[in-house]
């Protein structure tokens, strides 16, 4: 081994998971982090007695977790839940409502209505999804690539039968099985999780239903998605990994092909011989690089994932009428979608999700009261920059849930939280508040996405959501696997037992 410091910028997910695998090869690790507490996105507010997650609720791909702590020769520090139902969605109609199951003869039931022959569209289309996932998983989501070759020959040991998604939407390929909107804008509200719409979700996305309905499903963490991040940070620290809070980088000194240190905020300079970012991989290198290529006019022509506008509301009663993951939408899909990307998109007829934290977690809330966070897809700073309106809109989506669920909630709040795109950026540097980064179109994905290898320091290595493979909780830690093997195959590594933490 000829590197055995690393330093890992930011503590979010993907950060975390990168230095356990890296301590696990025998790296002495520091972590460096702008906020006072780790897990970037994946956060917790805790206020008034109530706690919430600030960000993911929920997570397909279970097993990465699993490949993790297989690879880390240890257990899991938190125990995985299987969400069964998957999920409610809620129309702006009456009594207008499906709950959805993984179980095939369950979700049939729901749409026998709507939509004549459910069982078997479905069946058909799960068994193209679970073609394409099979065939392009480790083809292609979980490799490094080389070159701009590498990728291209990839591409081509992919069967020709796939070839036909890459050049439809998500909404058409799912059309193609299903006729009534209902289904198809239901089976298409997985491209949301990927920070896009199934308007402008590549269709290879489809084979994450695939995972949501049959391979994996949906999971939970018992005590809430903080777990993750406390149960890594309790292993990390038991293996003498350092976090340091309050560590803003701003700058890089370089020594050659290399990074020598990278300097914070107030100047102080951290020296390593490996250094991965986990800070926004496009955004890093522009900014703190002054990379041309990812100056704010470059990175504002790309495609972004949309802003989260999000609230945290503390409630003093129980609200048995919600599910724990619920969808609100109405007539409007396509438009609302579209409008996202723009200035015009209407708040006062918002889409958006509940999540009531206390029906699992009974901690999150004093007793005979519920902690409720809704989060409400919206454009990004770049088409509404001023959101100096933030309390309006959310009390025009508390007013919209208070007459859809039958619950006064304006007058049963007793702590909120309020978090519009300004925050989400402020808080965890997210380019213009997007959410989840850097968007999934054909052109930022694979090759083409910002590599989590450097193109010009040879010991500066990128972990997280713009970079490889992709955004979400489970790609996290894939490019956690992806950028550690780059490491371990230039540095070399001396496998190490880990200590389990408590
Ligand atoms: C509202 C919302 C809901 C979501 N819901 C889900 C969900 O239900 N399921 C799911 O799978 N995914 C979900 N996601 C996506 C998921 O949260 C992210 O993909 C994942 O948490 C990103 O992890 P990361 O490690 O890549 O980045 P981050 O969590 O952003 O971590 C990066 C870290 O780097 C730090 N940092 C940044 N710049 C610097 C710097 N210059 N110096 C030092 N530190 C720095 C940041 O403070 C942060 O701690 C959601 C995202 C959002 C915003």
């Amino acid at each position: 081994m000829n590197a055995e410091k690393a330093i890992v910028v930011g503590s979010g997910i993907a950060g975390l998971s990168t230095a356990l695998r890296l301590v696990r090869r025998g790296y002495e690790v520091e972590i460096l982090e702008k906020n006072s507490i780790p897990g970037g996105r994946m956060s917790l507010i805790e206020k008034d007695g109530f706690k919430f997650d600030t960000g993911p609720t929920f997570f397909s791909m279970s097993y990465e977790f699993k490949e993790l702590a297989k690879d880390l020769d240890i257990e899991l520090p938190f125990d995985l839940l299987e969400l069964d139902p998957l999920y409610t969605v809620w129309y702006d109609q009456p009594g207008k409502r499906y709950t959805i199951y993984k179980d095939l003869e369950k979700l049939a039931k729901e749409f026998e209505e709507v939509e004549p022959g459910f069982k078997e569209k479905m069946k058909a289309y799960l068994e193209s999804t679970a073609k394409l996932y099979n065939d392009t998983e480790s083809l292609i989501i979980k490799k490094n690539f080389n070159s701009f070759t590498d990728y291209a020959t990839t591409l081509m040991k992919v069967p020709m039968g796939h070839l036909p998604k890459l050049f439809r939407t998500f909404w058409k390929e799912v059309s193609r099985y299903f006729d009534s909107n209902d289904v198809r804008e239901i089976v298409s509200l997985v491209s949301f999780f990927l920070g896009g719409t199934p308007f402008d979700t590549p269709s290879v996305f489809t084979m994450l239903s695939y995972t949501e309905f049959v391979y994996d499903g949906y999971y939970n963490v018992n005590g809430g998605m903080y777990r993750i991040v406390e149960g890594f940070v309790e292993i990390l620290e038991a293996n003498g990994v350092k976090i340091h809070y309050n560590t803003d980088i701003t700058s890089v000194e370089r020594n050659g092909r290399d990074i020598k240190t990278v300097i914070d905020s107030k100047g102080k300079k951290w020296t390593a011989g490996v250094f991965v970012i986990n800070a926004d991989a496009a955004l890093f290198r522009g900014e703190v690089l002054g990379r041309r290529k990812f100056s704010e006019e470059k990175l504002d022509k790309k495609r972004w994932t949309m802003a989260p506008f999000s609230m945290y509301l503390g409630i003093n009663k129980k609200l048995p009428e919600l599910k724990m993951h619920n969808y609100f939408l109405r007539g409007n899909f396509k438009e609302y979608a579209n409008s996202i990307y723009t200035s015009q998109a209407s708040l006062e007829q918002a889409y958006y999700y509940v999540n009531v934290v206390s029906r699992l977690n009974t901690d999150a809330a004093p007793e005979g009261n519920e902690s409720l966070y809704i989060l409400c897809p919206v454009p990004d700073l770049r088409f509404k920059p001023d959101w100096s309106d933030k309390e309006e809109i959310a009390d025009s989506i508390i007013d919209d849930l208070s007459r859809r669920t039958g619950y006064d909630l304006k007058n049963s709040i007793v702590s909120k939280t309020i978090l519009s795109p300004v925050d989400w950026k402020d808080s965890f540097n997210l380019y213009r508040g997007s959410g989840l980064g850097l968007g999934h179109n054909m052109m930022q994905m694979g090759w083409f996405r910002p590599s989590n290898r450097d193109e010009k320091y040879e010991n500066l290595f990128y972990a997280g959501s713009s970079t490889v493979p992709g955004t979400g909780v489970p790609m996290a830690i894939i490019s956690s696997k992806l950028v550690s093997e780059r490491i371990e195959k230039r540095y070399g590594s001396v496998l190490k037992d880990l200590h389990p933490g408590k």
